[in-house]
């Protein structure tokens, strides 16, 4: 008997850059949040590469991340591309992490018909899903209410 199938994932599949981002991606498919640190300077950054983008440094460490952070802006996406086409609303957020680093993705646990609801600096909180085999996607999970207290306040009907 085989194992119980999961759903396909039908949105577009990264193709994995081992050479400089493969600490990033074998921590996503363990579920860590994997960013690259300066070992000059100490901060984090992303996306990966090979040089710092803050002092030009070539000693870089990977470490794990938080997973944690709040949201700094987002836009409600009305059409998408492949399967995420048959996704619509959803809203696509940048992610100030607590590290200090932003990252892009689409934003989960908000309700996209309805973007007064998202609030800037709301927390979130990373996830991961199976795109392919060894393959994991990090997405962000609203978590909590932001500064506000939920939602962005009354319509303004613009
Ligand atoms: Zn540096």
């Amino acid at each position: 008997m085989s194992p119980p199938e999961e759903p396909a994932y039908t949105r577009p599949i990264p193709d994995p850059d081992t050479i400089t981002a493969g600490p990033f991606w074998q921590g996503a498919s363990e579920g860590r949040l994997m960013l690259p640190r300066c070992l000059q300077c100490s901060r984090a950054h992303f996306y990966p590469r090979t040089i710092c983008p803050h002092c030009h440094s070539r000693e870089l460490e990977w470490f794990e991340a938080s997973g944690e952070g709040t949201v700094h802006t987002f836009a409600v996406q009305q059409r998408g591309l492949g399967g995420w086409n048959d996704e619509t609303p959803f809203a696509t957020a940048f992610i100030d992490l607590r590290e200090g680093v932003r990252m892009m993705t689409v934003l989960r646990g908000v309700d996209a018909s309805d973007p007064a609801s998202i609030e800037i600096g709301a927390p979130v909180r990373v996830e991961f899903e199976r795109a392919a085999e060894g393959v994991f996607v990090a997405f962000w999970r609203v978590v909590g209410p932001g500064p506000a207290g939920g939602g962005q306040g009354e319509a303004t009907g613009c």
